[in-house]
């Protein structure tokens, strides 16, 4: 059984949607987890004009990132784990070389690979090896990203380039992208993905899971526009993975990391 659990979330609010009923378990078995929020820095104006639209659409026009980092302590203290929140800006807050916006209104969707950004690998290696060393999880869990998005790429690279062959490492389906799309883009050279796992969540813990989720308030309308109902969304994407991966009720489905042959 895991003693001290290491969870690497890209943003504010990943960790909880993806893995949150196993957090719940692992801090109720007795684990000490740690969430660490790689993109949690707090960015000074001016922003991108596609930042200022999602401030806009969170109704977080002052101090967002505070603000959401306040919904993250109060989400993680409900399935029992400590929040550590990064210095790292979200992409929307980022520029490219050149000193243009990284995420440009009319290309919002900046995904994997595209852009090159080659102090920020190395940077977040750095911060998660250091993590590694002063915590010393007998587990770590971090997205498989899925769905590419860039931060999420970002994370899992640099925490698979870091803890890969050293300590069991798990990478959570993200969710809601694996709702629509299955497959996570390839790991780094060295590391392969083993057969993925689902791992049910009790009751207690996918209810603990839904009130973690609620906290994320200003995220709402982004992740789920129009009047979707996210209990029965996660219900059933719950379930059916339960269903495909030989578990009981409802799961979330993971992939063991291992060293490639390559
Ligand atoms: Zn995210």
């Amino acid at each position: 059984m895991a003693t001290r659990v290491l969870v690497v979330s890209p943003h504010l609010d990943d960790a909880v949607l993806s893995a949150g009923g196993r957090i719940h378990r692992l801090a109720s078995e007795g684990a000490q987890v740690t969430v660490f929020t790689a993109f949690a820095g707090v960015p000074t104006p001016p922003y991108s004009p596609i930042a200022e639209y999602f401030h806009y659409v969170w109704g977080l026009e002052t101090d967002p990132v505070e603000h959401r980092r306040r919904e993250d302590e109060a989400a993680l203290a409900l399935l029992g784990a400590e929040p550590l929140h990064g210095s790292f800006l979200d992409a929307v807050y980022r520029r490219r070389p050149d000193g243009s916006w990284l995420v440009d209104m009319d290309q919002p969707a900046v995904q994997g690979n595209d852009v090159p950004e080659p102090a920020l690998g190395p940077e977040l290696e750095t911060a998660v090896a250091s993590l590694l060393d002063t915590l010393r999880p007998d587990l770590v869990l971090t997205c498989a990203a899925v769905g590419n998005h860039l931060d999420h790429r970002r994370a899992r690279d640099a925490v698979v380039t870091a803890a890969c062959g050293k300590v069991p490492l798990h990478c959570w389906e993200d969710l809601p992208y694996g709702m629509r799309e299955p497959e996570a883009p390839d790991l780094p050279v060295g590391a392969e993905f083993g057969p993925a796992v689902a791992e049910t969540a009790s009751d207690r813990a996918w209810a603990a899971k839904y009130a973690a989720v609620e906290c994320y308030r200003s995220q709402h309308s982004m992740l789920w526009p129009g009047d979707v109902r996210v209990p029965e969304l996660f219900d059933a994407h719950g379930a059916l993975r339960a269903r495909t991966h030989a578990a009981e009720g409802r799961a979330e489905l993971f992939w063991p990391v291992v060293p490639g042959s390559a």
